[in-house]
């Protein structure tokens, strides 16, 4: 294959021939791919075997990322990819999971590599939040292709077109973050070029395409955009002072570093979602464990979590929340750490502590939603709904642009068949990967080739 924007999936891409490469220069750095050699015949191609030796062994894993972390933030390699732009090609805004399903689908089409724009220094969107592990999954780790929640032998972490899968990166039920983050940026080293820093602050339509204005740099022409932007920012980054009163983010960068628990007795949570789940948890010492943290040194002695729908008792949590945060449940009784204080609440800053309703607290953390983060010309008003063939809906179309919005962030409702399977009856399914990532993957084998593909 001579074209560079045109990959065959089973030969590796130049980011992945220079990892790989770079690995087997290290010290014991082939021993996991070596040791994958045995069992190669089980795999699809000896590319995805390799790449699961790298992701199951700590080491060679660790390197791998931060050996992508460089060079997509190489300037030459940044200044090149994105001189490389054109209405020939597609550009996506994100690089997280739905970027990668849309890139991943897209070439193995047989359509050209597509130009992922990150605005963060870290490719692989919400669960690359942090180069640690801090956070469990919530959806079950299981192997086989993917398919719903209620069905057993699905994959519920499938990511469509890549190399290797979450399943390949762990067997443990509930996976970290960094393990399925692992998985995204895999997908997009081989099926993207990516460029972190970059912000897209505008859209506008030009005679052949659009025209990208990325902050800090020059006008960026594509042929068509793919808007993969997630959940957007906190709510509550307004207030959040970023010391003693933190987004989710914020905090989970903080788990992420070394001593994330010191000087905390008193914390509160502020939210009810799956994000204040997984603060609870750290503070509880149940999420995965951090780089430098011993009970013996930091230990959080009161959680106040403020929360108006959870229930407040062991008893109750046992037979109303799901599976995954079922642990949470265990420190609800009256002589643990842990208490539902069912209301909202808005913490005040005050130096060095969070106040709430009076209280005080070391440690704040407020999770309590996103919004959309604006970029000129791509407004959700200005939308209608993209169905393929079967008429089902799984992206948004702008009106007087070639492009479309993708996962979280075209807020797709539940459909007729979601509702009928029980996908609606749990609402955090609406942002579910097995839910969206089959949208994703439809709307990138549908759409046309761009006419000078
Ligand atoms: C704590 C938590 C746990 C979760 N657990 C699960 C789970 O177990 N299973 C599951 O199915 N789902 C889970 N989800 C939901 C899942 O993370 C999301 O649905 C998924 O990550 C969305 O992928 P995405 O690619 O649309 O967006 P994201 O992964 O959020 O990526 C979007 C990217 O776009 C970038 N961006 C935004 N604006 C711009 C701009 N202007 N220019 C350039 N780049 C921009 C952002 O920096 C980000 O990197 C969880 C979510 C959270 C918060």
């Amino acid at each position: 294959m001579t074209d560079p924007l045109m990959v065959d999936p089973a030969v590796p891409a130049a980011p992945i021939e220079s990892l790989l490469t770079a690995i087997l220069l290290q010290q014991g750095g082939a021993d996991a791919m070596r040791a994958m050699a045995e069992r190669e015949a089980e795999f699809p191609n000896r590319l995805a075997a390799q790449l699961t030796g790298i992701a199951l062994d700590p080491a060679a894993r660790g390197y791998a990322d931060e050996f992508l972390d460089a060079y997509w933030a190489d300037e030459a390699r940044q200044q090149q990819t994105l001189s490389s732009a054109g209405t020939g090609r597609e550009v996506i805004i994100g690089s997280g999971f739905h970027a990668a399903v849309y890139a991943a689908i897209r070439v193995r089409s047989g359509h050209p590599r597509p130009l992922v724009l990150e605005r963060g220094p870290r490719a692989g969107g919400t669960f690359a939040m942090t180069a640690r592990p801090t956070f469990y999954l919530n959806s079950r780790n299981r192997a086989g292709n993917a398919g719903l929640a209620g069905d057993q032998t699905a994959a519920l972490n499938h990511l469509p077109g890549a190399p290797i899968q979450a399943s390949n990166v762990g067997m443990t039920e509930y996976q970290t973050n960094t393990e399925m983050a692992f998985v995204i940026r895999l997908a997009l080293a081989q099926f993207a070029d990516v460029v972190t820093n970059a912000t897209v602050r505008a859209a506008t339509p030009d005679s052949s395409g659009v025209q990208i204005e990325v902050a800090g740099r020059g006008p960026l022409p594509a042929g068509r955009l793919i808007d993969a932007r997630g959940a957007g920012d906190p709510i509550s980054q307004g207030f959040a002072d970023g010391v003693s009163i933190l987004t989710f983010g914020q905090f989970m960068a903080r788990m992420g570093g070394m001593w994330p628990l010191r000087g905390v007795r008193r914390a509160a949570v502020v939210g009810s979602g799956d994000s204040a789940k997984c603060a609870v948890e750290s503070l509880l010492g149940i999420a995965p464990q951090p780089l430098m943290a011993a009970a013996a040194l930091d230990s959080v002695e009161r959680i106040d979590w403020y929360a108006a729908d959870l229930p407040g008792t062991c008893g109750a949590w046992q037979q109303q929340i799901r599976g995954r945060y079922q642990a949470i449940g265990r420190y609800l009784r009256p002589d643990r750490l842990l208490t539902v204080l069912g209301r909202r609440a808005r913490p005040v800053a005050l130096p060095g502590a969070g106040l709430i309703d009076g209280r005080s607290y070391d440690l704040v953390v407020v999770c309590t939603g996103n919004q959309e983060t604006d970029i000129d010309g791509l407004g959700l008003g200005a939308c209608y709904d993209y169905r393929t063939p079967d008429e089902t809906i799984v992206a948004r179309e702008h009106t007087d642009l070639p492009a479309f919005r993708v996962g979280p962030h075209a807020r797709l409702p539940f459909t007729r068949q979601e509702q009928a399977d029980g996908i609606a009856d749990i609402p955090q399914n609406a942002v579910a990967m097995f839910r969206t990532a089959p949208k994703t993957a439809a709307l990138a084998a549908t759409l046309p080739a761009l006419t000078d593909d």
